[in-house]
């Protein structure tokens, strides 16, 4: 019987026990997922596509709850003049045009 001042530290000062019964588990990722696990995730991934409503007024398409881009009018009522923010758009333009001749 080995006598050791502090039991269960190093009771057994053989290495060839240590191999034998200690529990030594090679490193193992276990993060890593198969492809059936990955599948799985990125099935919830996919884009879905914008679900757009139509202008009664221009009966254009145009996202629900928003100004109609096409004719600047929402709930009927018109919000953005649209044709005045083109042309300011093209003024715009003109003038950086002229400003790189
Ligand atoms: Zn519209």
């Amino acid at each position: 019987m080995l006598h050791v001042e502090q039991p269960g530290y190093f009771l057994y000062p053989n290495i060839a026990f240590y191999i034998k019964y200690a529990k030594i588990v090679p490193m193992v990722n276990r993060m890593r997922h198969n492809r059936a696990q990955r599948g799985d995730t990125r099935s919830h991934h996919a884009l879905k596509a914008v679900d757009l409503s139509v202008c009664p007024d221009c009966n254009t398409k145009r996202l629900n709850h928003k100004v109609c881009s096409n004719c600047g009018k929402y709930n009927g009522r018109v919000v953005i003049d649209v044709g005045a923010k083109i042309a300011k758009k093209e003024k715009k333009l003109k003038a950086k045009k002229e400003e790189s001749k």
